[in-house]
This record gives structure tokens, sequence and C-alpha cells, in this order.
């Protein structure tokens, strides 16, 4: 049999966006009140601080109401002035590519470029500050997607608070699926979303913003204001006394008060470990197959995506069509430098589950027996089942 193109497929495992979870998706449907109404203002609120009690921040996170980009280049057009020396570190394509949003605004850009299956080492963060006292913003992204690999942001940003320069942080596909806060890295803008690891469709952005960089946006001039890429308009929207400077998205926000309360109620702690746990048991059986991860180490291997590279020969458009028609997957492909040398295997809110680790080896190495390469699949799912057994429980 076949699925068709048309066809819904069966399973998805995506590094985003992710099916969402079922009760999030009954939330979207709830009723879709009228912005100024009492009750809205006062849902809203609440909602602003479970997404404070998530990110265990000890100031208000903003909503923006566009999926995660938007959070991104606001964060860029908000906080960064002509006058400031940006070092962007880029070990991937999320990385580097906030580079040309931070050169929007500052001309001054430094950078700290790895191979794209590696991690930025916090020591040469370091060194280059030190050479340059002038950098004033420093800008990371976590995980990088496209390569499934995990940069050391706590460890970055304890070196950043340091030298005294501001932090941002693209945490979109990390945040909710491993241990990461802002105030953890001591971010001064830290964007997440809902539509990655907290199970819920593209459409916001979070912001975990420090009290000076509340400080730094309200005294540039040039800081995005009465616009969407205006980060300042929100600063107040969480509290009900407040008007909205424009209609949010209310039903989206509707989505996301059901994500946090599935995530706080399952406890972060118990999140993460299934998000860990799914991953592990995927890696263990992607080399128990006989094929290689993209990640150059194990310890930068992320969480919440498995990149698997493309044996050679094979082309990667293909492995992933045979996937989806003989057994109705969907794994993600690469993006930009990382596009047709690897596949990612989501493992993100609903399907950071283990046994979605075992399907997602199982369609692959039946995928590549489909396009003439010998995998070891029995082996692979052997080697998950065992990483799955021999898990403890959390707490
Ligand atoms: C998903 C994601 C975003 C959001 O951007 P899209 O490409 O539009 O989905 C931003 N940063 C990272 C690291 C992401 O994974």
């Amino acid at each position: 049999m076949r699925y068709l193109d048309h066809e819904k497929p069966v399973i998805t495992l995506t590094s985003g966006p992710v099916n969402a979870y079922p009760e999030v998706l009954q939330a979207l449907g709830r009723t879709v009140l009228y912005d100024y109404d009492p009750a809205f203002q006062l849902f809203y609120e609440t909602v602003v601080l479970k997404a404070k009690k998530a990110m265990r921040s000890t100031t208000m996170p903003v909503i923006l109401h566009g999926e995660p980009v938007l959070g991104l280049e606001a964060a860029a057009a908000s906080l960064i002035t002509p006058d400031d020396t940006v070092l962007n570190l880029a070990s991937g394509v999320y990385g580097k590519g906030f580079g040309f949003w931070a050169q929007r605004y500052s001309p001054k850009l430094l950078e700290i470029e790895t191979a794209y299956n590696e991690a930025i080492d916090p020591q040469a963060v370091r060194d280059m500050l030190a050479r340059h006292p002038e950098v004033s913003v420093v800008s990371v992204c976590h995980h990088d997607t496209p390569s499934g690999t995990i940069n050391p942001i706590d460890e970055i940003g304890a070196v950043v608070a340091e030298h005294g320069a501001y932090l941002i942080v693209d945490a979109v596909s990390s945040f909710a699926g491993m241990k990461t806060h802002p105030e953890d890295c001591r971010a001064d803008i830290y964007v997440t979303g809902p539509n990655k690891c907290l199970g819920a469709p593209p459409g916001l952005t979070m912001m975990g913003v420090s009290a000076r960089a509340w400080e730094k946006m309200k005294a540039n001039p040039a800081a995005p204001r009465a616009s969407m890429l205006s980060i300042l308009d929100w600063e107040n929207a969480w509290s009900r006394a407040e008007p909205f400077p424009f209609t949010p998205s209310v039903a989206e926000m509707n989505g996301l008060d059901m994500a946090l309360d599935l995530y706080l109620a399952e406890g972060p702690e118990a999140v993460w470990a299934r998000h860990d746990l799914t991953a592990r048991a995927t890696r263990a059986g992607i080399r128990a197959m006989g094929l290689g991860l993209w990640a150059a180490r194990e310890e930068i291997a992320s969480p919440t995506t498995t990149a698997v590279r493309t044996p050679p020969g094979i082309d990667e458009a293909v492995l992933r069509r045979e996937v989806r028609s003989r057994y109705g997957v969907v794994f993600s492909s690469g993006r930009g430098e990382t596009l047709g040398k690897l596949t990612r295997i989501g493992h993100m809110g609903p399907t950071a589950q283990p046994i979605y680790a075992l399907a997602a080896l199982a369609a692959l190495g039946g995928a590549l027996e489909a396009v003439g390469v010998k995998a070891d699949t029995a082996t692979g799912v052997a080697a998950a089942i065992a990483e799955i057994n021999a898990d403890e429980p959390v707490g």
C-alpha cells in the first residue's frame, strides 16, 4: 500500500511545527471572546502568569502575536542600535540567520561560526570578548534545529554576564523540552513559542525580557512602536487593567493556555525526561542500525530532535518520500546548509514518547531498504527497546 500526498500522514515526527496535544486542539475551539471583554482581559493575564511560571521568570513575559520569527526579528529591531557591536554565535542555520537581522540595526557585527554539526565553545566566547571589549550585545541559538545540536547557553550566558553585554537567546525549539529558562542563561531577551515542545500550533511568540532590556529598548528611539514588530507596545498588555495595542490572537491564546496547563500539570521534569528518553532511544537505534548521527558528539545531540546523517549516494528527499508514502510517517529535512545532508526526527511535545522512537526507526529502516540501502533495522529497534527498558522513572 501507499499513502498518497493528498492524504493526511499517520504520524508526524517533525521538528516543528508539531502535532498539537488533543487537549490543545479542543481548547482552540473555545469561545472567541471579545478582547475588551473583562473575562478575556482577566484570562490573558492568567495565561501570561502561567507562562511566567513555566519560564521560571521573575519578570513578566511578553506574548507577541505571530510565530517566533516575529519575536526574534522584534528583539533585533528593539534592542540593537547602530552604537552596538554585536557578537553573533553561529553553529547552524538559525544562529547564522540572526546575524543578518542584527546587521540591519548595527553594521558592527562580529561572529564566531563553528561547523554546523558542532557547538559553540564558551571559552571561545570568553576569548573573543576579551579581544573585543566593545561588544555590547551577544546573540545565540540554543538548539539549532536544522542541525539537531545544543549550545551550552547557561555557560555562555555566564561568560556574557561577566563581560556585561546584553544576551539574546533563541530557545524556540528547546524550551519545554529540556531544562532551559531565561534566567538560567541570564538572557536579556529569550525567545520561544508554543509550536515546538509545548505541543501547540504556530502563531505566538513567548518572550522573557530582563529589566535592563526594557530600559535599553525604551532608550532606543528607533525601537519599533505602533508596529507589529514592537515589543515595547506590549510591556503592560498582560495586565487586565491595560488595553491591548491591537487585537491579540484569541484562539491561539486559548491553545497556549491549555498547553501551559498540560506542561505544568505533568511537571516540567517529567516532560523533559520523556523528551530525553525518546531522543536517547532514537540515537541508540540509529547507531545500532549502522547509521550516523549528524551531531559531532553525543553530548551536543538535542533531546528534542535527532538529526541522522544521509548515507552516501542517497537522495535525502527521495528517502523521506519513501518514509511518508510507505509508512505514513513525516520527518523534517535539513534547512539551508544542512538540506540534503540529514533527516530530522522530531521529539517535541506529544511526539516526545519513546514508542515513537520505535516507529521512527522502523519507518526509516524500511524506507532505506526500499531505496537499496542495507540498514540493520531489527538491531536498531532492539537497541532502542533496551534503552527504554533500562530507564528509571523520575522522582
Ligand atoms: C522553529 C524555530 C524558529 C521559528 O521559526 P520558523 O522557522 O518560522 O519555524 C526559530 N528558531 C528556531 C531555533 C526554531 O527551531
